[in-house]
């Protein structure tokens, strides 16, 4: 028998050419030339999921560079959040007043077209071994941290084993309660969620949390859902974010049936974010009120605990604007 690809073996696999990705999916005649402004980057698994021959497919349009990237829109800027004013030592930003977040890896496992970060610059902005002492000293240094966020880029690119030393570093930190890590990766490469992943979650006096981002029902299935199980079977805290992007998921029946999935697979809604008004990203955007009266049909349908809370971070704010 075979042996089953691990995540690094599926991640090398993955798509990095958008003509290729468009030549498997039987599509032709799209300008891809956005690619680089922000490089193409696409699992397999992910792609498996797109529908071949639609070019209007909502997991397809998440990846693929287009023309609409290169109009430049009024109020659309390179760091939407102003985040390097909250960067006191490289790789950490602080906003909050109880948690930091770290940049932990630059690089993801899919590259998101409307990532707010997708002109962030992580070369200067990850965390290595000695970055990370000085990550540590500052939140000696700042008694009222609690929690610790991991982020990137996406911090599950790691290895297990640097992420096991980092826990162990957070851990010696009694002022430390809670452990977060911000990812997409387990969506796009179930298999992500290794046997070692979990144990350090779960072993760790630290109380784990995941927040994921999935942003409609076709991106999770039940495999996807078997390799989240032991996470959720022993007791880590799984949430969702979702980005609302036009042509995706702005949608209530499309909001719902993911609100519905993810809470079948144990995971809460948590977050519905606006677009953060990043530069290339404009063409997903939805205006607010538009937003608002999705969030309403979504109420409709749903009890209140399977409705995302409708957000958007602002610059220069220390806590997020939400909208009911
Ligand atoms: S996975 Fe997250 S950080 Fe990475 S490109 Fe997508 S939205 Fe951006």
């Amino acid at each position: 028998m075979l042996a089953k690809p691990n995540w690094q073996t599926i991640l090398a696999d993955g798509y990095t050419d958008p003509q290729k990705l468009l030549d498997d999916l039987g599509l032709s005649d799209i300008d891809v030339s956005a690619h680089r402004l922000f490089r193409t980057r696409v699992p397999r698994p992910f792609a498996d999921k797109i529908e071949p021959n639609n070019p209007n497919d909502p997991l397809l349009l998440q990846v693929l560079p287009i023309a609409d990237e290169f109009i430049e829109v009024e109020g659309f800027v390179a760091d939407p959040l102003a985040e390097q004013q909250f960067n006191p030592i490289s790789g950490l930003l602080h906003k909050y007043r109880s948690r930091v977040l770290l940049t932990f890896q630059g690089a993801c496992a899919i590259n998101c077209r409307y990532c707010f970060r997708r002109h962030f610059d992580y070369a200067d902005n990850h965390i290595n071994a000695k970055q990370l002492e000085k990550v540590i000293d500052y939140i000696r240094q700042h008694p009222h941290i609690n929690e610790v966020i991991l982020s990137g880029g996406d911090p599950l690119m790691a290895k297990d084993k640097i992420i096991q030393k980092a826990i162990e570093q957070f851990e010696a930190l009694p002022q430390l309660k809670r452990f977060r890590i911000h990812t997409r990766l387990p969506i796009v490469i179930p298999e992500r969620i290794t046997d070692e992943l979990v144990q350090m979650l779960t072993k760790t006096r630290l109380r784990s949390v995941i927040v994921l981002h999935c942003n409609h029902p076709k991106e999770i299935d039940e495999h996807f859902a078997k390799h989240i199980r032991p996470l959720t079977d022993n007791g880590v805290q799984l949430l969702n974010q979702s980005v609302l992007l036009k042509g995706v998921n702005d949608n209530a029946d499309i909001l719902t049936e993911l609100s519905e999935k993810l809470f079948d697979y144990r995971i809460m809604p948590y977050y519905l974010f606006l677009l953060d008004k990043v530069s290339g990203a404009a063409h997903f955007n939805i205006e607010e009120d538009v937003a608002q009266k999705l969030i309403r049909d979504l109420a409709a349908q749903l009890p209140g605990y399977l409705v995302p809370k409708l957000t958007r971070e602002t610059a220069g704010m220390t806590s997020k604007d939400m909208w009911v």
